[in-house]
């Protein structure tokens, strides 16, 4: 029988490509989702690219009356993959106590069910923000944590702490995580099918470049080209949305047959190379053969000015490494945001 997998934020962007990833790994997966940033649509969707349509629960994670009647239905989950969080770096500094109650309730209701309902395994999304602007690169998994810049940052770096504390001291009844730090996840999936939707005007890069060409934005502001880079702008390691779903699907193949070697991990997922925000405009248009209207602003306050990941980690103990090209990757998502405006 097909193992069963819960995916929290299973409808979000990166949620939503790991469901794919997963049922076509042969895994039978339970989304649970408050829709608080998707749609439910995007069942039909992932039901319409992997032929198999995945359960779906709709409550909330902080709600711990219903997480419990959640898992007293579904008695085989095996392991549990929580995507589920609020992401909005510049909304969590005017309403920190909604990030730091949304996100840090709904890992500790987990942790909590999972030692009362027997669930042994756990992969958490983080995110390369606990690295802050790191001294040397590309950052490695040894490259100590800074102090978060935003209430969101500091939930990703409280819930490591979290998980580590909680597995060290659940390690005798076999409770692993693992938390995977994500770098700048980008794209879509290739049938045009998923991908991100953000609300209302796009704070990240790749979504103001795909309204911008889509003409739903007049100009994409650049924030910056007196950075210490080439050619003056920011670099991000920017990782393919199908590729870092993978990822997940190596993690719960490790945890699940015992690979892991140590009941608290933690690995970087990027491509390992850096991409100016400038290279990415140009790659952009070049992949896609549109021309984007840009202008150079002012920095953006609280950017930091280059990361990228040493991944040889992920490489080497995970199997893993990151394989498309960034033009695909921005066709993927330049065809996902074609899709949504019903652009020919
Ligand atoms: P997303 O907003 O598209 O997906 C998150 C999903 O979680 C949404 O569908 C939302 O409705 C759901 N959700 C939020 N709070 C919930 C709750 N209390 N109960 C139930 N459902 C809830 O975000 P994403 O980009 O897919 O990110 C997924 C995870 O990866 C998040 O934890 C995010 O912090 C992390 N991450 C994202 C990035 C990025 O750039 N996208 C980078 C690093 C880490
Ligand atoms: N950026 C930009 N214009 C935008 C959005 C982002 O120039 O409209 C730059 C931003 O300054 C940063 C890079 O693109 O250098 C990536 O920003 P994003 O918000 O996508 O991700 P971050 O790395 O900040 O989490």
């Amino acid at each position: 029988m097909a193992k069963q997998i819960l995916v929290t934020g299973g409808t979000g962007f990166i949620g939503s490509h790991t469901v794919v990833e997963l049922q076509q790994a042969g895994y039978d997966v339970v989304i649970v989702d408050n829709l608080c940033n998707s749609k439910i649509e995007t069942v039909d969707n992932i039901e319409k690219i992997t032929g198999i349509r995945p359960q779906f629960e709709c409550f909330d994670l902080t709600d711990v009356e219903k997480i419990n009647a959640f898992f007293k239905k579904y008695t085989s989950i095996e392991a549990i993959i929580h995507f589920a969080a609020l992401k909005a770096v510049g909304e969590s500094v005017y309403k920190p106590l909604e990030y730091y109650r949304n996100n840090l309730n709904s890992l500790m209701n987990l942790l909590d069910c999972m030692k009362t309902y027997g669930v042994k395994n756990l992969v958490f999304s983080s995110s390369c923000t606990v690295y802050g602007q790191p001294d040397k690169l590309p950052v490695t998994e040894n490259t100590p944590r800074k102090p978060a810049e935003s209430p969101y940052g500091n939930t990703k770096a409280i819930a490591e702490d979290i998980m580590r504390d909680y597995a060290k001291a659940n390690a005798e009844i076999g409770i692993n995580c693992l938390a995977l730090r994500y770098f700048n996840p980008i794209g879509a999936h290739p049938s045009a099918l998923i991908g991100e939707s953000p609300v209302g005007i796009p704070n990240n890069l790749v979504p103001y470049i795909t309204q911008t060409a889509a003409g739903v934005r007049e100009q994409l502001s650049i924030f910056g080209d007196d950075y210490n880079t080439p050619d003056g702008t920011c670099i991000r390691d920017f990782i393919n949305v199908v590729d870092l779903a993978k990822a997940h699907v190596v993690a719960i193949d490790r945890l699940l047959s015992k690979k892991n070697k140590a009941n608290y991990e933690y690995f970087n997922i990027g491509t390992g190379s850096g991409v100016s925000v400038m290279e990415l405009v140009k790659a952009f248009e070049k992949s896609t053969g549109v021309k984007l209207n840009y202008k150079i602003v002012g920095r953006r306050e609280g950017d930091i000015e280059k990361i990228w990941a040493d991944t040889s980690l992920a490489n080497n103990e995970l199997g893993w490494k990151a394989e498309a090209t960034i033009e695909d990757t921005l066709l993927f998502s330049w065809n996902w945001e074609k899709n949504c405006r019903g652009i020919k």
